[in-house]
């Protein structure tokens, strides 16, 4: 069985790869000739996990698996969402990003938020939705220097350190990525 992961990150890939049996194939866009940015112009995490699997699954007609993900903050009314990747701007960084968080967090006592990863899975015809959550709160300020994104500002619950202080395996357990993809290769495994 072959199955599209709509991606050219590498690492993931062979992640995934690793863990699956060795008759579920799984090829990255390139490998399919598919060379284009599908553009994530959907308004909820959702829906561009949707848009980017419908769109290899429609345009190329094979099984494809698509991720997106992002942070959502309670008192902000689950901003920045979706929007994570550009809250301060298309051309800012992490550290602009964080300091917007932080900025629109200033006097806020409510301070909990979550990581949320979506995987669509488009398989014989049929959709399947799999998420990932992690629940915790924004810090003061940033520590820690792993990881990439909010992972500076970000506690998850019931530990004292943030996701860029912690060690990768544990963030790959307890992560809103990691649990979703566990679930997606439960689903093929139990399907194969
Ligand atoms: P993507 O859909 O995985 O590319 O995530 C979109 C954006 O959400 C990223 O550019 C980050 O700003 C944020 N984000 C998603 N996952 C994480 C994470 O594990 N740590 C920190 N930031 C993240």
């Amino acid at each position: 069985m072959k199955i599209v992961f709509a991606s050219n990150n590498k690492n993931k890939i062979q992640e995934i790869q690793s863990i699956l049996p060795e008759n579920i194939k799984i090829v990255s866009l390139e490998e399919i000739g598919c060379f284009e940015d599908i553009e994530e112009t959907a308004d909820t995490i959702e829906g561009n996990a949707i848009l980017k699997a419908n769109y290899v699954t429609e345009k190329y007609g094979y099984d494809c698996f698509a991720d997106d993900s992002g942070l959502e903050v309670t008192a902000l009314n689950g901003e920045p969402g979706v929007y994570s990747a550009r809250y301060a701007g298309k051309q800012r960084n992490d550290d602009d990003n964080m300091n917007k968080l932080l900025d629109a967090l200033k006097d806020q006592p409510d301070r909990s938020a979550q990581f949320k990863t979506v995987i669509t899975l488009n398989l014989k015809g049929e959709q399947h939705l799999f998420t990932g959550i992690v629940k915790g709160s924004i810090t003061l300020e940033k520590t820690g220097d792993q990881g990439f994104g909010y992972d500076p500002i970000f506690q998850p619950e019931n530990y004292t350190k943030t996701f860029a202080e912690l060690p990768r395996e544990v963030k790959n357990t307890i992560g809103h990525r990691g649990k979703a993809t566990q679930q997606l290769i439960d689903f093929l495994n139990s399907t194969k």
